[in-house]
């Protein structure tokens, strides 16, 4: 059990709100509450998670110490009630509820007490100041959570999925994290490391003891469990990319000729839910991230800013920038006029777009149609020799003005790029850079082995590299992981978590 000095935080948002939450944790934590909270009971004397009613009150004003004001805790139970007239109505600070979780059932592991006062600002402020006169220090970013993971609560990958909860904005990305949060990868990646331990254990055991231990045809059944485990680690690595488009949003250019209609297909892919624009920090101010959420799927536009700038200033944008964009982007729409025949420029930017994933739009097909879908077709199909994955170009018809076909839009995107959603509930959806690359380190030990086996080399050589995929694998859920490293990770987190 990790035992640590008692910390406090406040768990809900620096911004006012109706409700505040103050979280305490720690050896010395009930007792640092009993000291400012007045209620009906002592908080030392309530069950483990129930909730008092009662008030905060300040212990250094005269004549307030809570010790003195609480009622005889055997007065019969009634309604929430005044604080006790014993003490002074100066020295109460707020009218609250405590909550108290005791170790090791709680979130921390350790006594945990939450109070739920006002949600001001200053209000909480002063709450927690009280908290730190008695005894506990402020919380460093995700230090709950750590404490969690200290106590064994949870492994690495479940403290990561609680940042990855807290901070996911789609239906896809919620359920990934949710997933991982209720131990899907650690079930996953533990009977792994249990596999592998088995089979090194058995090599060592018969080196070490051939007489009760035969190696014979072990070489087959090993092979046979190392391309079983192997398959296993390549699935999770393929499901990376997708983890990232669901956390991160799929990179979209929007590409065209002037006057196609490219801004007002933007405006048409923001219109229904508020876009997210944010600064983003070490970059320049106007350089501005701006995503769209289309049923559940969450679209990270590049450069709109190039964009919007239409008409006059889309010439001196210039080729390069146009080629930047479509090289950083996981989907192209490419928005092709339909009121104009096609001509050269769409020509020429279709032929820029080898090699990528595209979507083509047919807009303003509230206009009579000029272009020529086959010959367009046509055009398009010179460039999907690297999309092998489909045999025809996808198109769309919209009209980006009247707000046509965003709904078809989107179920093209899913259907591209979250086969995730194919996966089902329970598999497993990669999002972290870290597991990802604990991953690929496995799979190449894992690779090794396979190679040592087909060159008929002699046991002891398995497990050299049976050992590291251990070693990369524990990583993901913080066995191997240097405590150091395990410090990087929790401080990315945010306060009170
Ligand atoms: P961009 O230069 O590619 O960004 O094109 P814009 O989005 O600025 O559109 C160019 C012109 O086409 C504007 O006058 C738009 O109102 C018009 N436009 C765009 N989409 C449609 C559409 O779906 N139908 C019609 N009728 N006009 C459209």
């Amino acid at each position: 059990m990790y035992s640590g000095d008692t910390i406090c935080a406040i768990a809900t948002g620096m911004a006012g709100s109706g409700i505040g939450v103050i979280r305490v944790s720690g050896d010395r934590a009930i007792e640092i509450c009993d000291r400012i909270f007045v209620g009906k009971k002592r908080v030392s004397e309530m069950e483990t998670f129930t909730a008092a009613y009662g008030h905060i009150v300040d212990p250094g004003a005269a004549g307030t110490a809570p010790d003195a004001a609480h009622k005889d805790s055997s007065a019969a139970d009634t309604a929430p009630e005044e604080p006790n007239n014993k003490y002074s109505k100066k020295g109460v600070i707020d009218e609250v509820i405590v909550l108290v979780m005791k170790a090791p059932h709680s979130y921390t592991t350790e006594d945990t007490v939450e109070i739920d006062c006002h949600g001001g600002v200053f209000l909480m402020e002063k709450v927690l100041g009280l908290l730190i006169r008695e005894g506990a220090r402020i919380a460093e970013p995700g230090e709950f959570t750590k404490r969690a993971y200290l106590g064994g609560r949870i492994d690495m990958s479940e403290a990561e999925a609680v940042m990855d909860v807290i901070n996911a904005e789609t239906e896809n990305a919620l359920s990934a994290s949710v997933g991982q949060l209720r131990g899907d990868l650690k079930e996953r990646i533990a009977s792994l490391r249990e596999e592998i331990l088995y089979n090194t254990a058995y090599i060592e055991s018969a080196l070490d003891d051939p007489e009760n231990y035969s190696l014979e045809g072990f070489r087959e059944k090993l092979g046979e469990s190392v391309d079983r485990m192997s398959i296993n680690v390549k699935d999770m690595l393929q499901s990376f990319d997708e983890g990232r488009l669901v956390k991160e949003g799929i990179r979209t250019a929007i590409i065209g000729k002037p006057n196609a209609g490219k801004s007002s297909v933007l405006n048409m892919l923001l219109r229904e839910e508020r876009a997210i624009v944010t600064d983003v920090a070490g970059t320049t101010r106007d350089t501005l991230e701006e995503y769209a959420r289309l049923s559940g799927v969450l679209l990270k536009l590049i450069d709109t800013a190039g964009i919007r700038e239409t008409d006059d200033k889309v010439e001196k944008i210039g080729v390069d920038k146009a080629e930047e964009n479509i090289k950083a982007a996981d989907l192209i729409l490419f928005v092709a006029d339909g009121a104009r025949p096609l001509d050269e420029d769409d020509k020429r930017i279709i032929r820029s777009l080898a090699g990528k994933k595209v979507i083509t739009l047919i807009n303003k097909e509230d206009l009579p149609i000029a272009i020529s879908r086959d010959e367009l077709e046509e055009e398009l199909k010179n460039i999907l020799s690297d999309d092998k994955a489909i045999e025809k170009p996808r198109i769309l018809t919209t009209s980006a003005k009247e707000g046509q076909g965003r709904e078809e839009l989107a179920a093209l995107i899913k259907e591209m790029f979250l086969t995730g959603e194919a996966r089902g509930n329970g598999q497993i959806v990669i999002s972290n850079e870290r597991h990802k690359n604990a991953l690929f380190d496995a799979e190449q030990a894992l690779s090794r082995v396979k190679d040592s086996i087909e060159n008929e080399l002699p046991e002891d050589f398995y497990t050299i590299d049976l050992m590291a995929a251990y070693e990369s694998l524990g990583l993901i859920t913080g066995e191997t992981l240097a405590d150091d490293l395990a410090d990087k990770i929790f401080a990315e987190f945010c306060m009170g978590k």
